[in-house]
């Protein structure tokens, strides 16, 4: 059977995205190799079809126990035999697995990677045929990436144990070239063929405000969503979590919570709770979400700004992962940028690596923050930056971000700029923002007065507030007229293009939104969607109902059964019999045996009654 039958037959999906078929392709012509996609583009099919296509028993290494489950669930219920192995199973369940694997009842074996190098396991992989072994998150591997993890050292050391060397296929979200060379090297992929999927997410909708008040910024953003609304709110810190889900509580929103302060079992809850759609929002720190691939996410706010532009696109990426529309918010202050200076200090403290390494790790973690920051800030294109940082081409204007969508007005900021780029050269570039705003609006306090900073030329020189400073500042950092210092507190310094301010032709320009827009309410037009499908809501309400029926009975998360996109794919075709209810995208041959008969009556009922 070719890849594209498979897809449609195991999966329902019509044809490929983008990157599916070349990686595909390059597994079965034998070659390594590394695939890079944005979370949600669909990397797991990118082995499960070769996996369905190749002879013996593919392994796929995966870090999280949670994901390993949700991939298992999914893979069965398309009619394909997976297991996973890992701690939650006792050793007689492992055993029993092992012995199912070794007897060709699965097609994939899911595993943790401390469990490669256990007895059982070798035993087990020694004596089996294994085409290929699949290195989910493989930027795992890297010290240099955003998330290291030593137990993927064992993974090349396993591959070396096999009696015929397998095809090693590796997937992760992270571009940077870095750590894409450090992953080839440290899994020792055989020449592969590297395939950069387009990083863009079309149906994600981003905005940023830089507020003070997130509570009620918050608030009024949920207030415009649906009651039912499925969402995830992301805080820095386990307080911030507590509090966060205290309020929309007291609000009466469906909410829970999960961090790593809380227990084992609570946190398995809380999982559970919401994939099976028994709380609608999850308010959570980042240990909340790495193979969460619960599809029907229609928004992932920030509640802190994440440590880079990596977390944060994958984070906000699990929302609208069945390709509909959905909406990533975040919302910044000054006071995020600290604590996450704060951060890099600890865990340099913290570090046992040597001196060089950590300098270099420490300096790469501030230039990540300096580009969030610079998102955080920007007022061009969200998308545009996003897809900019992961190496990317894109045009001008996206459309579906909050800066496309706002007006702004273009000022001349060239005589602000040289004022604040003097004083900063003045102030001999030893002293933080606040400090530099101080002395051009010209404060005297006793800490300015100490430094004897009064006496020079720029103090008092500007007529503008402290946030309108802050602001321009922020913009001249952007631009590369000035820079922060790699330190928990940061100086302000020249940047690399400061003597272009300061030329007599010189024009800055800076885009500025009417001060009611940014520091008071936000307007509905913030949040402008993507145009949703128009489909007949009373069908999808009663499809709905009967997947959640489904999904109760057979102990399974709703979006396992089938996910919104094939719902509304169903309202919109109106299946009148097998045949039909097969050409939905997402319904393959076994979903559609066990499924599709009461998914048609369904439907049948309505039929007549409507024209949708
Ligand atoms: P990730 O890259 O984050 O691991 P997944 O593999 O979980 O993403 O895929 C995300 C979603 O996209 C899943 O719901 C999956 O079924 C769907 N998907 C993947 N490939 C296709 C395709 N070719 N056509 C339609 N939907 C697809
Ligand atoms: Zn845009």
């Amino acid at each position: 059977m070719t890849a594209k039958k498979t897809l449609k037959k195991y999966f329902g999906y019509d044809s490929f995205r983008d990157g599916q078929k070349e990686l595909i392709d390059g597994i079965m012509a034998e070659r390594d190799v590394l695939g890079i996609m944005p979370t949600g583009a669909g990397k797991s099919i990118c082995f499960q079809i070769p996996a369905l296509m190749m002879d013996g028993v593919v392994i796929v290494v995966s870090p999280l126990i949670s994901l390993m489950k949700d991939q298992v669930h999914a893979l069965n219920q398309a009619g394909i035999g997976a297991a996973f192995i890992n701690s939650s199973l006792s050793d007689r369940q492992i055993y029993k697995a092992l012995q199912n694997a070794a007897n060709g009842l699965y097609k994939l074996v899911y595993v943790a990677p401390e469990r490669l190098m256990t007895n059982g396991f070798l035993y087990f992989a020694t004596k089996t045929k294994i085409p290929m072994v699949v290195v989910d998150e493989a930027h795992c591997i890297s010290q240099w990436g955003n998330d290291f993890r030593p137990s993927y050292a064992e993974i090349p050391a396993f591959v070396a144990q096999l009696a015929h060397r397998p095809i090693v296929s590796a997937f992760t979200a992270t571009a940077t070239p870095r750590v894409r060379d450090d992953i080839i090297e440290k899994l020792a992929l055989n020449k592969p063929m590297v395939t950069i999927s387009g990083f863009d997410r079309p149906n994600l909708h981003f905005s940023i405000i830089k507020i003070g008040n997130k509570t009620s910024a918050l608030l009024n953003f949920l207030e415009q969503r649906p009651k039912d609304a499925v969402g995830i709110v992301y805080c820095s810190t386990r307080k911030a979590v507590d509090e966060v889900r205290f309020v929309l509580f007291n609000e009466g929103y469906e909410v829970g919570r999960y961090h790593a302060g809380m227990g084992d079992d609570e946190r398995r809850q809380s999982q559970e709770d919401f994939i099976y759609d028994r709380i609608k929002i999850m308010v959570a720190t980042n240990a909340f979400g790495m193979g969460i691939d619960k599809s029907n996410v229609s928004f992932v706010v920030h509640y802190n700004m994440p440590k880079d532009i990596e977390s944060y696109y994958q984070e906000a990426g699990r929302a609208g992962r069945d390709g509909t529309p959905a909406n990533c918010l975040l919302l910044y202050t000054g006071k995020d940028s600290s604590t996450i200076r704060y951060f890099i200090e600890e865990t340099d403290a913290m570090s046992t690596l040597d001196f060089v390494t950590r300098q270099e790790i420490k300096r790469q973690n501030f230039r990540r923050l300096e580009e969030i920051e610079g998102l955080c800030l920007t007022k061009d294109c969200l998308r545009g930056y996003i897809l900019r940082y992961f190496g990317e081409n894109p045009p001008e204007n996206c459309g579906n971000c909050a800066n496309c969508g706002a007006e702004f007005d273009e000022a001349d900021i060239t005589i602000e700029a040289q004022k604040i780029i003097s004083c900063v050269a003045r102030m001999r570039e030893r002293f933080g923002i606040k400090m530099v705003v101080e002395v051009l609006m010209g404060v005297s306090n006793q800490k300015i007065r100490n430094f004897g900073l009064t006496e020079l030329s720029t103090f008092g020189i500007s007529q503008l507030s402290a946030i309108k400073l802050t602001e321009i500042v922020n913009h001249l950092i952007s631009k590369g007229y000035l820079r922060k210092s790699d330190e928990q507190f940061s100086l302000l310094k020249l940047g690399k293009n400061y003597k272009g301010a300061l030329q007599k032709d010189a024009k800055i320009t800076m885009k500025t939104k009417s001060e009611i827009e940014t520091t008071h309410h936000t307007p509905a037009s913030y949040y402008a969607q993507a145009k949703r499908e128009t489909v007949n809501k009373d069908v999808f309400d009663a499809l709905k109902a009967l997947r959640l029926q489904i999904a109760t009975e057979n102990r399974l998360p709703a979006f396992v059964v089938f996910s919104d996109a094939t719902l509304v794919d169903m309202c919109k075709k109106m299946p009148q019999n097998m045949e039909q209810m097969l050409t939905v995208s997402g319904v393959g041959q076994v979903k559609a045996e066990r499924y599709g008969k009461a998914f048609l009556e369904v439907i049948l009922r309505f039929d007549g009654h409507t024209n949708k």
